[in-house]
């Protein structure tokens, strides 16, 4: 079994300039509910745009828009939290095709390891006490989970039956598309304090990169402290 104690990444699939020449799509779109024409559309009258339907929190603009996102050795946890968010495309990995004994080309129901993210703030070494009087760390449950699982695929069970033992903490894979309007509402909720640790920490990160390529769309998400533990939470304030 192998512990994944860094948070997961991601990879923006949309290429930089298509996100930021998507601005010129939401101007000439919204410009429709002005019947304003603009002499020329250009990347500098598109952010001007954008900053002023944010300001006036006319966001359904903001939908004449995609942003395509992968997110990888994240969790089963992280995963279905975030697939509760009803306005996007989803490809998930699947426990149900993917052979977890399958760890190259071929079965081998002996050497595969299971992936699990584990939180990087505890030590998955401590060991705790169980009712039954043995002493194990969280390093050694999720050790014993794969024995199961090898147990059960070793038995014949096929692998859509034999996941049924697999942790929340499985390492998962998982690609996003969603509008920009949806992904400030996914940042809001995410990034913000009460948000669990992992999704916090991966969606804090891109969205620190996603201000970089085009900040004026997500500007007023600002780094508000840290929790406990050390891990960034955002807000959203108001715009200027
Ligand atoms: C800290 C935290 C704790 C949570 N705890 C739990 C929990 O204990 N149990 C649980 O089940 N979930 C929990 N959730 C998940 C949460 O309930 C939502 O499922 C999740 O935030 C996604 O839904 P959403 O409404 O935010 O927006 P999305 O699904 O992303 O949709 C975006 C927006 O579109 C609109 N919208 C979407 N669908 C509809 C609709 N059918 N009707 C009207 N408007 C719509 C709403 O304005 C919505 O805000 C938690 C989330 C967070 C951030």
């Amino acid at each position: 079994m192998k512990i994944l104690k860094d948070a997961g990444s991601f990879v923006i699939l949309t290429p930089e300039e298509n996100l930021k020449s998507q601005l010129l799509t939401i101007e000439r779109a919204g410009r429709t509910c002005y019947q304003s024409v603009a002499q020329e559309i250009t990347q500098e009258t598109a952010e001007k745009f954008v900053k002023m339907i944010l300001k006036l929190g006319h966001e359904s603009v903001m939908e004449h828009s995609l942003m395509i996102v992968q997110f990888n050795d994240c969790s089963r946890g992280l995963t279905h939290e975030l697939v509760r968010h009803r306005i996007m495309g989803i490809s998930q990995e699947s426990t149900r095709y993917v052979d977890y004994a399958k760890p190259s080309a071929e079965v081998d129901l002996e050497k595969f390891e299971l992936k699990c993210v584990v939180p990087a703030h505890k030590n998955e070494n401590e060991k705790v006490k169980l009712a039954d009087g043995r002493e194990m760390s969280m390093a050694e449950m999720l050790q014993e989970t794969e024995e199961f699982y090898r147990g059960l695929r070793k038995a014949g069970w096929l692998p859509q039956d034999a996941r049924q033992i697999l942790p929340t903490a499985i390492k998962s894979q998982i690609v996003v598309s969603a509008n920009l309007r949806e992904w400030r509402h996914i940042f809001k909720m995410r990034t913000a304090r009460p948000a669990h640790w992992e999704i916090r920490e991966v969606m804090g990160k891109l969205l620190e990169k996603v201000k970089m390529i085009i900040p004026v769309v997500f500007e007023d998400f600002v780094e508000a402290g840290k929790d406990e533990n050390g891990l960034k939470y955002f807000e959203k304030i108001s715009r200027s």
